[in-house]
Protein backbone atom coordinates (compact mmCIF):
# COMPACT_ATOMS: atom_id res chain seq x y z
CA UNK A 1 0.00 0.00 0.00
CA UNK A 2 1.13 3.30 -0.61
CA UNK A 3 -0.18 6.10 0.47
CA UNK A 4 -0.04 10.28 -0.36
CA UNK A 5 1.82 12.02 2.30
CA UNK A 6 2.56 15.82 1.22
CA UNK A 7 3.42 18.33 -0.96
CA UNK A 8 7.01 19.81 -1.21
CA UNK A 9 9.37 21.79 -2.92
CA UNK A 10 13.41 21.43 -4.08
CA UNK A 11 14.96 24.34 -3.83
CA UNK A 12 17.95 25.91 -5.41
CA UNK A 13 20.43 23.06 -4.03
CA UNK A 14 18.24 20.12 -4.80
CA UNK A 15 16.91 19.85 -1.77
CA UNK A 16 13.66 18.81 -0.22
CA UNK A 17 12.50 18.10 2.64
CA UNK A 18 11.21 14.63 4.17
CA UNK A 19 8.47 15.29 6.58
CA UNK A 20 9.69 14.52 10.63
CA UNK A 21 7.19 12.31 11.01
CA UNK A 22 7.90 10.62 8.00
CA UNK A 23 11.37 9.77 8.91
CA UNK A 24 10.39 8.36 12.50
CA UNK A 25 8.23 5.85 10.76
CA UNK A 26 10.85 4.31 8.71
CA UNK A 27 13.05 4.90 11.81
CA UNK A 28 15.29 7.69 10.37
CA UNK A 29 16.96 9.75 12.75
CA UNK A 30 18.79 13.16 12.71
CA UNK A 31 21.95 12.39 10.58
CA UNK A 32 20.87 8.82 9.91
CA UNK A 33 22.61 7.41 6.79
CA UNK A 34 20.01 6.51 3.95
CA UNK A 35 19.86 5.41 0.71
CA UNK A 36 18.64 6.91 -2.02
CA UNK A 37 17.67 5.07 -5.78
CA UNK A 38 14.92 5.22 -8.08
CA UNK A 39 12.82 3.15 -10.17
CA UNK A 40 10.69 4.07 -13.59
CA UNK A 41 8.25 5.81 -11.41
CA UNK A 42 9.83 6.92 -8.00
CA UNK A 43 12.50 8.03 -6.33
CA UNK A 44 13.41 5.98 -3.37
CA UNK A 45 14.32 6.56 0.08
CA UNK A 46 15.10 4.21 3.18
CA UNK A 47 17.00 3.35 6.01
CA UNK A 48 20.56 2.46 4.86
CA UNK A 49 21.16 -1.48 5.41
CA UNK A 50 23.38 -3.80 4.65
CA UNK A 51 22.07 -4.19 1.03
CA UNK A 52 23.10 -0.87 0.59
CA UNK A 53 26.92 -1.23 0.94
CA UNK A 54 27.53 -1.07 -2.63
CA UNK A 55 24.98 1.64 -3.07
CA UNK A 56 26.32 5.08 -4.54
CA UNK A 57 24.06 6.84 -3.11
CA UNK A 58 24.24 6.26 0.41
CA UNK A 59 24.07 10.03 1.87
CA UNK A 60 22.78 11.53 5.68
CA UNK A 61 19.57 13.25 6.30
CA UNK A 62 20.96 16.84 7.57
CA UNK A 63 19.70 18.41 11.05
CA UNK A 64 16.26 20.28 8.74
CA UNK A 65 15.74 16.09 7.20
CA UNK A 66 16.78 17.47 3.91
CA UNK A 67 17.84 15.46 1.10
CA UNK A 68 19.89 16.30 -1.93
CA UNK A 69 18.21 14.72 -4.79
CA UNK A 70 20.98 13.32 -6.83
CA UNK A 71 21.35 15.40 -10.63
CA UNK A 72 20.78 12.33 -12.80
CA UNK A 73 17.73 11.49 -10.61
CA UNK A 74 16.25 15.06 -11.05
CA UNK A 75 16.93 15.24 -14.69
CA UNK A 76 15.04 11.60 -15.09
CA UNK A 77 11.72 13.08 -13.55
CA UNK A 78 12.62 16.66 -15.06
CA UNK A 79 12.32 18.27 -11.49
CA UNK A 80 13.86 21.85 -11.34
CA UNK A 81 14.30 23.94 -8.52
CA UNK A 82 11.50 25.35 -7.63
CA UNK A 83 9.27 22.59 -8.71
CA UNK A 84 7.23 20.80 -6.11
CA UNK A 85 7.46 17.18 -5.29
CA UNK A 86 5.09 14.69 -3.54
CA UNK A 87 5.39 12.41 -1.18
CA UNK A 88 4.57 9.18 -0.88
CA UNK A 89 4.52 6.49 1.70
CA UNK A 90 5.26 2.94 0.95
CA UNK A 91 3.86 1.71 4.18
CA UNK A 92 4.73 -2.66 3.61
CA UNK A 93 8.51 -2.08 2.02
CA UNK A 94 9.06 1.05 4.54
CA UNK A 95 10.00 3.23 1.76
CA UNK A 96 9.97 6.88 1.46
CA UNK A 97 9.17 7.78 -2.42
CA UNK A 98 8.58 11.21 -4.30
CA UNK A 99 7.82 12.25 -7.85
CA UNK A 100 7.68 15.50 -9.52
CA UNK A 101 4.13 16.97 -8.93
CA UNK A 102 2.51 18.94 -11.24
CA UNK A 103 -0.47 21.51 -10.04
CA UNK A 104 -3.63 21.08 -11.86
CA UNK A 105 -6.24 23.50 -12.08
CA UNK A 106 -7.95 24.31 -8.94
CA UNK A 107 -11.35 23.90 -10.92
CA UNK A 108 -11.05 20.92 -13.53
CA UNK A 109 -7.61 19.82 -12.64
CA UNK A 110 -6.39 19.98 -15.94
CA UNK A 111 -2.60 21.19 -16.26
CA UNK A 112 -3.19 22.64 -19.94
CA UNK A 113 -2.59 26.57 -19.99
CA UNK A 114 -2.21 26.81 -16.59
CA UNK A 115 -1.09 29.90 -14.86
CA UNK A 116 -0.78 30.44 -10.91
CA UNK A 117 -2.94 32.72 -9.21
CA UNK A 118 -2.23 34.36 -5.93
CA UNK A 119 -3.34 32.22 -3.45
CA UNK A 120 -2.43 34.07 0.45
CA UNK A 121 -4.54 32.29 2.50
CA UNK A 122 -3.30 28.75 1.58
CA UNK A 123 0.06 27.79 1.75
CA UNK A 124 0.23 25.84 -1.83
CA UNK A 125 0.58 27.36 -4.88
CA UNK A 126 -2.77 27.53 -7.07
CA UNK A 127 -3.38 27.48 -10.43
CA UNK A 128 -6.17 28.18 -12.69
CA UNK A 129 -6.17 27.11 -16.73
CA UNK A 130 -7.06 29.47 -19.47
CA UNK A 131 -10.50 27.88 -19.95
CA UNK A 132 -11.62 28.71 -16.61
CA UNK A 133 -10.06 31.91 -16.38
CA UNK A 134 -11.72 32.81 -19.71
CA UNK A 135 -14.94 31.74 -17.77
CA UNK A 136 -14.84 33.30 -14.88
CA UNK A 137 -14.17 36.54 -16.58
CA UNK A 138 -16.82 36.36 -18.82
CA UNK A 139 -18.92 36.19 -15.45
CA UNK A 140 -17.77 38.96 -14.08
CA UNK A 141 -14.44 38.14 -11.84
CA UNK A 142 -14.08 36.35 -8.96
ZN1 LIG B 1 -9.62 24.63 -15.44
Amino acid sequence: MIIEYDIRKVDTMNRTTIPRALCRIINIKDQDRFNISMDNNYINIEKYNDHHKNSQFNRKIDKLNRIVIPKSFLTYFNINPGDSVKIFHDVPNKIIKINKYIYGCIICNSIENITEIENLREKNETFICEKCMNAIKKQGGF
